[in-house]
C-alpha cells in the first residue's frame, strides 16, 4: 500500500491522507486548513476513487466542493444533513458531489480497500474513525476524537475490544499542545454554565457551535437546573430536529424551556427551500419568542449563540451588564478575519466593563493520557502523527512514533 500525507502530517486542520493500492486509490478526509501559513493543495489535480470524511467539521471536508463532483464522497448520513443545511442557511445550495453513505462497525468496500467506521466521540455528532485493510496490511485512522464527552463510552468500547495487528496508526494530536485543564469535563462546564446563569441579572450569551450537541445538552440541563429558558437559533433548532432519529434523549425545540429566536435571513431561507426543510418552518413558528418577550424579563433566558450574533450582545449591555459564556476554542478569538465574523467583538469583551466574560469550555479532542491509553490498546507497528503542531513530542509520549512529512510518499 502507498501512503502519501497531501497535509496535515504537522498541522490542526485541513488534513488529506492518501492511500492507493495496485488498482484503487482512496483519501481519509479533505479539509480547510485553519492556518492561513498552511501550503495549499491543488484539489482539482486529485483522482481518487472516492474520499472518506470522518465528521462534519470544516477542517476536514471543507475542500470536497473543489472535487470533481462524479468523484464519490461518503459520509455519515446526519453529516450530510447537516452540511445541507448550514448551507442552505447561507444560500449556497446542496453540496453536489455524490454522496454516499456508511454505518458505524458496517465493514464496506471501495475497490480493493475495505473499511470499516467506528463512531468515536468527538465534539462534532457523526464523527468516526475508520479501520481500513487492503493487501494484508491494516491502517487506522483516529479522526478527531475524545473520552470526557458524554460518549466516552464510545471511547471505552474501542479501548476495551481494540482492532488488532495495526500496521500504521494515523493519530491525532490536537491536545498534545492546547493543554487546558480548567474543565476536564462536558459535566464540570455545565456546572460553571449553571452556576453563571443562576446569579444573572440580565440575558446571558453562551457562544459555541451548534453542531455541539454536548454544549446544547449542558446548556439545557443548566437552564433547567437554574430555573431559565434557553434560546437557540433557527439553526440550532434544525441541527436537533435531526438528532431526533438518532436519540430521543436530546432536547427538542417542542420541550418546555427550549424557544427559538427567528432571524429574518435564516426563515426566509426556510421559506425558499420547502423541499429541503419541509414542515420545519411552519413547526418552528410555534415555538418563537419574540424580540418583547425576551426584552421583558431578560435574566430568564440563556441564549445558545454563535461569535456573530454580538450585535444582540451590544443591545443588551446598553441596559446592564450582560454575561458571555464563551464556549469553544479560545483560538478563535485571535482569528480575527472573516471566517470568524465577529470574533474581534468578543474578543474586546474580556476587558469591556459592560461585559461578564465567562470562560467555560472542555475540549473535542483527547488529552494526552487517553491518547496514552489509546495508543497502547491499538498497540500498532507505526504511530504516525496527524493533526498536530507537535509530532516532535510524540516519541517521548508513545511507542513505534515514525514521522512523516507533507507529501512524501511511504510504501507499507
Ligand atoms: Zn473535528
Amino acid at each position: 500500500m502507498k501512503i502519501n500525507i497531501h497535509r496535515g502530517a504537522n498541522e490542526i486542520g485541513g488534513t488529506c491522507i492518501q492511500l492507493s493500492t495496485g488498482q484503487s486509490t482512496i483519501l481519509l478526509d479533505l479539509g480547510l486548513p485553519l492556518s492561513k501559513d498552511s501550503k495549499e493543495l491543488d484539489v482539482a489535480a486529485l483522482t481518487p476513487d472516492a474520499v472518506l470524511i470522518s465528521h462534519p467539521h470544516q477542517d476536514h471536508f471543507g475542500l470536497i466542493e473543489a472535487l470533481d463532483h462524479d468523484i464519490p464522497v461518503y459520509m455519515g448520513e446526519l453529516s450530510k444533513n447537516l452540511i445541507n443545511a448550514t448551507r442552505m442557511l447561507l444560500g449556497n445550495g446542496l453540496l453536489k458531489n455524490e454522496i454516499r453513505h456508511f454505518n458505524t462497525w458496517q465493514t464496506f468496500a471501495i475497490g480493493d480497500f475495505i473499511i470499516t467506521p467506528y463512531l468515536v466521540d468527538h465534539s462534532a455528532v457523526d464523527a468516526y474513525a475508520f479501520l481500513i485493510e487492503a493487501e494484508g496490511k491494516r491502517v487506522f485512522y483516529s479522526g478527531d476524537f475524545r473520552a470526557h464527552g458524554r460518549k466516552s463510552v464510545l471511547f471505552d468500547t474501542i479501548i476495551k475490544n481494540p482492532p488488532k495487528d495495526i500496521d500504521i496508526l494515523f493519530m491525532e494530536g490536537t491536545m498534545i499542545q492546547r493543554c487546558n485543564n480548567d474543565y476536564p469535563t462536558e459535566t464540570d462546564v455545565e456546572k460553571k454554565i449553571y452556576e453563571t446563569i443562576n446569579e444573572q441579572e440580565n440575558i446571558t450569551f453562551l457562544i459555541s457551535s451548534s453542531q455541539n450537541i454536548d454544549r446544547i445538552v449542558s446548556a439545557f440541563r443548566a437552564c433547567k437546573h437554574a430555573g431559565k429558558t434557553l434560546v437557540l437559533d433557527i439553526y440550532t433548532a434544525w441541527v436537533l430536529e435531526q438528532l431526533k432519529l438518532v436519540s430521543k434523549n436530546i432536547p427538542a425545540m417542542e420541550w418546555n424551556q427550549i424557544k427559538i429566536k427567528f432571524s429574518y435571513g435564516q426563515h426566509e431561507k426556510l421559506k425558499d427551500n420547502p423541499d429541503f426543510f419541509g414542515d420545519f418552518r411552519k413547526r418552528v413558528y410555534q415555538h418563537r419568542i419574540t424580540k418583547e418577550e425576551l426584552h421583558a424579563n431578560p435574566a430568564k433566558y440563556l441564549f445558545f449563540s454563535k461569535m456573530s450574533h454580538f450585535k444582540s450582545i451590544n443591545l443588551y449591555k446598553k441596559i446592564k451588564p450582560v454575561t458571555v459564556i464563551y464556549s469553544q476554542w479560545l483560538g478563535y478569538l485571535s482569528c480575527m478575519d472573516s471566517d470568524y465574523y465577529g470574533a474581534e467583538a468578543i474578543f474586546d469583551y474580556q476587558n469591556d466593563p459592560q461585559v461578564n466574560f465567562v470562560y467555560a469550555h472542555t475540549s473535542g479532542h483527547a488529552t494526552v493520557e487517553d491518547l496514552k491509553k489509546f495508543a497502547e490498546a491499538l498497540n500498532p507497528k507505526m504511530l504516525v502523527p496527524v493533526h498536530t503542531e507537535c509530532g516532535n513530542q510524540y516519541d517521548n509520549l508513545f511507542q513505534q512514533v515514525v514521522i512523516f512529512d507533507d507529501g512524501v510518499e511511504f510504501i507499507l
